[in-house]
């Protein structure tokens, strides 16, 4: 199984995509955490994503599309659970030549809606544990921003295959709702 996990910053993909992994037995593919892992280990690549990432802006497609190609293809077999990508129509784009060229296709695309105040003032409240050099006030509003412009047009591209998803409640709620999409 392929699942696309999408929705703005703060609104709890990746704790979700984290259940969802446990509960299909699925690979869990945060972008932001593998560039951060990268950035860790002082890679060319983590070197080169550090400077969009600080800012709150997205990492350039083809970086982003060559890192996901390459654990795609070293996973092969495996079922899907991506997190934060695609976040372009490019990206989207490029994901699905890759899934067709491997005769594989994306089976739910999950969308987490939740009100702007509520998910700043979330990802303000996260920032004050988490380290993350990204999670200062000024960025987390540019992230949000960033997630406006580039990321909510990829609802139109999925179109009818979105599922949507309110995110509004704890965790269990939220994952009540997704698995009542979910047809096992
Ligand atoms: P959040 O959802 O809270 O913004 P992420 O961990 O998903 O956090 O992403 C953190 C940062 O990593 C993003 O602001 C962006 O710079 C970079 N990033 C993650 N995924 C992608 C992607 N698919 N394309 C480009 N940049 C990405």
């Amino acid at each position: 199984m392929i699942i696309v996990i999408m929705g703005p910053p703060g609104a709890g993909k990746g704790t979700q995509a984290k259940i969802l992994a446990s509960k299909f037995n699925l690979l869990h593919l945060s972008t932001g955490e593998i560039l951060r892992n990268e950035i860790d280990k002082g890679s060319k690549l983590g070197l080169k994503a550090k400077k969009f990432m600080d800012q709150g802006n997205l990492v350039p497609d083809k970086l982003v599309l060559e890192m996901i190609e390459k654990i795609i293809l070293t996973n092969q077999g495996e079922g899907f659970i991506f997190d934060g990508f695609p976040r372009t129509v490019p990206q989207s784009e490029g994901l699905d030549s890759l899934l067709g060229r491997l005769k594989l296709k994306i089976d739910y695309v999950l969308n987490i809606s939740l009100d702007k105040s509520v998910l700043v003032k979330r990802l303000v409240e996260r920032a004050k544990n988490s380290g993350r050099s990204d999670d200062s006030e000024e960025v987390i509003m540019n992230r949000q921003d960033v997630y406006e412009e580039l990321t909510k047009p990829l609802i139109d591209y999925y179109h009818d295959e979105v599922k949507e998803i309110n995110g509004d409640g704890t965790v269990e709620e939220v994952s009540k709702r997704i698995f009542s999409q979910i047809n096992q």
